[in-house]
């Protein structure tokens, strides 16, 4: 990663304009179609990369300007999959959704997100990022006809997520993000092909790996279930030992104003921890200092060249300017980290 002492980035979504999605809403359907659609997304990236460099965001993404969903948008481009008949399905175990359903092998016809991400390349120097889904969760957010195994379209997905992944690296990204929270959930599963399913996503890879495991965006269904953890959410306990062992270079978690025991973090030691210091469920703008100190916190468990500030989530349900405002709140906490730390050393 970049040679920034505590690079800051985000985990993934920024609001998205008005005109073009509409505000303040998950998954808000796209008001544009066609070209003006293309066209929309690719301003959207400008306005999210330039609020991002500006506000001192060290590694950039496009802030999900060119998704409507996390999950299907990359799902939509896979053959193999009906999206006419949804199915109705239970989600991480916790809140139904009308999902597509895969009919027949599932396959990348085409790139989904490498022209997107050619664009990104050309908007900054800095490094930049780019999120795919992980297959457990792509698997745990569709009906299966075809397969009759999660685990076998684990592997399937495993292999198109690798494709896209390769080429994402040739389009110039430096950071490729999986987006696992079904890991906070499937523990079994997690132990007997998650991990090795995302590793397999990352074959051969030269670009960083991430992979990101949440409690889930600041919605209601994710709220309630928070509610019904206790004081110690432990679920990182049982991943994290799996992703020491592994070759994945990064795990993200959330901690600011969660019941996360900052502890869990020594268990991927070795690894670089891009630790959630803004909180994506509550739009009250986190202080410097608050930032700062979630951070130095959790230095007692990872080394600080392995450190990268982040948020707990994506913020695309957040009032713009909130989200914006959490951006400046992210860089500005780890530059009183970044100035102790220098202190230390002199
Ligand atoms: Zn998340």
């Amino acid at each position: 990663m970049t040679s920034t002492l505590l690079p800051t980035s985000i985990v993934g979504s920024l609001p998205k304009p008005s005109w073009l999605a509409e505000p303040e809403k998950l998954w808000s359907p796209w008001k544009l179609a066609g070209d003006q659609l293309r066209d929309g997304k690719q301003d959207a990236t400008r306005a999210a990369v330039l609020e991002q460099a500006q506000r001192g965001i060290d590694i950039i993404s496009d802030g999900e300007q060119t998704r409507q969903h996390f999950v299907t948008t990359f799902i939509e481009h896979l053959s193999g999959v009906d999206f006419e008949n949804k199915q109705t399905m239970l989600i991480r175990n916790r809140y139904e959704a009308s999902v597509p359903s895969v009919v027949g092998a599932v396959e990348r016809k085409a790139p989904v997100f490498v022209e997107d991400a050619k664009f990104l390349r050309t908007l900054t120097n800095q490094q930049i990022k780019w999120t795919l889904p992980g297959p457990m969760t792509m698997v745990d957010t569709l009906h299966d006809a075809y397969y009759g195994s999660r685990e076998k379209l684990a592997w399937e997905f495993a292999s198109i997520l690798n494709q896209e992944a390769k080429e994402l690296e040739a389009a110039g990204v430096d950071v490729i993000q999986f987006d696992e929270p079904a890991f906070n959930v499937f523990f079994d599963e997690v132990a007997d092909w998650g991990v090795a399913a995302l590793e397999s996503a990352c074959e051969g890879l030269k670009a960083e790996t991430v992979v990101h495991i949440c409690f889930g965006y600041g919605i209601k269904a994710n709220n309630d279930w928070k509610a019904t953890l206790g004081t110690q959410w432990r679920h990182y306990e049982k991943s994290f030992p799996l992703l020491q062992r592994s070759s994945i270079d990064t795990v993200s978690l959330e901690s600011h104003h969660s019941n996360v025991p900052l502890e869990v973090v020594e268990l991927v030691r070795g690894k670089r921890v891009m630790l959630g210091a803004i909180d994506v469920a509550n739009q009250q703008v986190e202080t410097p200092e608050e930032v700062a100190e979630t951070l130095r916190k959790a230095l007692e468990y990872v080394d600080a060249d392995k450190l990268i500030p982040s948020t707990n989530c994506g913020m695309a349900p957040f009032p713009r300017d909130v989200a914006l405002a959490k951006l400046s709140a992210l860089s500005a906490g780890a530059a009183v980290l970044r100035e102790e730390l220098a202190g230390v050393r002199v």
